[in-house]
C-alpha cells in the first residue's frame, strides 16, 4: 500500500484515533472531520500593467465552540481548498493544545507574491478583506500572518477592515506592526515556541542543546529566527537549506552572515555554489533535526535514513503518519507539528488580549508568559503520551481535541 501524503484525510484519520481513544462517539466525528464554515473568494486585483487578474481565496472556520476562530492567512501557488481545510482542524488542536479560547481558522490565497510588486500585494490583501469581511472580526474569527504574509499585509488588511467597520478594529487581525497595536515579540514567537519544545526535549533525552549539532529545514520566519536562537545558545547548526538547496558545514554554518544575506522570502543558498540536496540534509549526522519548511518531507521512504535523536516540527505537516510510527519504533522523540509551532498563535492571542484592553505588555512580559504556556503543554503532552503508551502526534491531538469536543458537549451541538 503506498502511503497517504494527503494532509487532509491524514489529519481527519489521526483525529478520528484520538476521539476514538477519548471515547467519544461518532457524532463527534462527524462534527470535527470538517469546518464548520468554509468559502471560497474571488478577487479581481488591477496589476500595475493595467490588466486584471482574478485571484481565488479561502477562509475555513473549523469550529467555534470553544471561541472566535482564529488562524493565519497564507499566500502561495500551492493554497488548496483541502489544504485550507486541513490547516483549519490544525489550528483548533493548537489552541487546545495551549488552552487559548479559540477554535481554529485558516485563510488563503493561490496566487506568489515572490512575482507580485508590493502595490498588488496590497490591492490583493485588501480585495481578500472585502471578500471575507462579513465572517470575519475581531470576535468572530481572527486572522494572523502564516506562509508568505507579514507584518505589512496585516496592517493593510486592518486598514481595509477598520473602514469597512467604520470603527478602528486593532483586534480583527494580529501580527501587526507594533505601532498599529502588534505585540512585543510576535514576530519571533514561532521560533521561540519551537526553541522551548527543543530545549524540553533534550532534557528528556539529556541532551545539552549547547554543542549539540542541529539541522533546519527551511529558512523562512520559523527556520531563520530558529537559527539564530540556537546559534546564541551555544548550539552548531550545521545545515540549513531554503527552496532552492541546501548548506552543510560540519563545524557549525556562521548564521549571523546567512541571515544577513536571506531574503525576505528566506532565499539564501542561491548564493552558494557548494549545495547539497533535500535528501542528503535530512539524512545528515545531527542531534536534533527540525523540519521547518513544508509538509510531507519524513516519509516512509527516509524515515530509517535519519540520523537525529529528537525531531521537532516547526512546519505544518513534515512528517507522514507512517514515519511517525517509524520514527517512534527507532525510539526517536518527535515532537509533533501541533505543539511546537504553537508560539505564534499563543503570542498572537496575547496580542489580541492586549488590543482588547488598550494595555500593552513588555517584551519580557509576553516571553515570560510564552515560556509558560509552552512548557506546561509541553509537559501535559509529553505525560500523556508516556502513560498512555503512545506517540506524543497522537497524544497532542488528544488533548488538542477534547476541548472542542467539551466545549461542543457543553453547548448541546452533540
Ligand atoms: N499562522 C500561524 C499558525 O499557523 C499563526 C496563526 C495565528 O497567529 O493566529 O499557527
Amino acid at each position: 500500500m503506498t502511503e497517504n501524503l494527503n494532509l487532509f484525510t491524514s489529519t481527519q484519520g489521526i483525529v478520528k484515533e484520538a476521539l476514538d481513544k477519548l471515547g467519544y462517539d461518532e457524532a463527534v466525528f462527524e462534527l470535527l472531520k470538517e469546518p464548520l464554515r468554509m468559502i471560497e473568494v474571488r478577487i479581481p486585483v488591477r496589476m500595475d500593467d493595467g490588466s486584471v487578474k482574478v485571484f481565488t481565496g479561502f477562509r475555513a472556520q473549523h469550529n467555534d465552540a470553544v471561541g472566535p476562530t482564529k488562524g493565519g492567512v497564507r499566500f502561495h501557488p500551492e493554497v488548496s481548498r483541502e489544504e485550507v481545510k486541513a490547516l483549519s482542524i490544525w489550528m483548533t488542536l493548537k489552541c487546545g493544545i495551549v488552552d487559548l479560547p479559540y477554535g481554529g481558522g485558516k485563510g488563503g490565497i493561490i496566487c506568489d507574491p515572490r512575482e507580485m510588486s508590493m502595490h498588488e500585494i496590497e490591492r490583493l490583501s485588501r480585495g481578500y478583506v472585502r471578500a471575507i469581511s462579513q465572517v470575519v472580526g475581531p470576535n468572530k474569527d481572527i486572522p494572523a500572518p502564516d506562509v508568505f504574509t507579514n507584518s505589512q499585509i496585516m496592517a493593510w488588511m486592518m486598514d481595509e477592515y477598520s473602514r469597512i467597520d467604520e470603527f478602528n478594529s486593532p483586534g480583527f487581525i494580529t501580527g501587526k506592526p507594533l505601532v498599529l497595536g502588534g505585540s512585543q515579540g510576535r514576530d519571533k514567537a514561532t521560533a521561540q515556541g519551537v526553541t522551548i519544545c527543543i530545549n524540553e526535549a533534550a532534557k528528556k533525552r539529556g541532551l545539552d542543546v549547547k554543542g549539540s549539532r542541529v539541522v533546519i529545514q527551511g529558512f523562512g520566519n520559523a527556520g531563520s529566527f530558529l537559527a539564530k536562537f540556537l546559534h546564541d545558545a551555544g548550539a552548531k547548526v550545521i545545515g540549513i537549506s531554503d527552496a532552492y538547496g541546501a548548506l552543510h558545514d560540519p563545524d557549525g554554518l556562521d548564521i549571523d552572515y546567512l541571515l544577513d544575506r536571506r531574503d525576505s522570502f528566506g532565499t539564501v543558498t542561491t548564493l552558494f555554489e557548494d549545495t547539497i540536496s533535500n535528501k542528503e540534509l535530512l539524512e545528515l549526522d545531527c542531534d536534533i533535526l527540525v523540519p521547518a519548511a513544508i509538509s510531507n518531507q519524513i516519509t516512509e521512504e527516509n524515515a530509517h535514513d535519519i540520523k537525529a535523536s529528537i525531531v521537532v516540527e516547526a512546519a505544518n505537516g513534515p512528517t507522514t503518519s507512517a514515519a511517525t510510527k517509524i520514527l517512534a519504533d527507532r525510539g526517536i522523540l518527535l515532537v509533533p507539528d501541533v505543539l511546537a509551532s504553537a508560539g505564534g498563535v499563543t503570542v498572537s492571542y496575547f496580542e489580541w488580549v492586549q488590543n482588547n484592553q488598550g494595555y500593552y505588555w513588555t517584551e519580557e512580559e509576553v516571553s515570560e508568559k510564552l515560556l509558560k504556556k509552552m512548557t506546561e503543554a509541553f509537559e501535559n503532552i509529553y505525560t500523556v503520551s508516556n502513560t498512555r503508551n503512545i506517540d506524543m502526534r497522537l497524544a497532542a491531538y488528544m488533548v488538542g481535541a477534547r476541548r472542542t469536543a467539551e466545549a461542543a458537549r457543553f453547548r448541546g451541538w452533540v
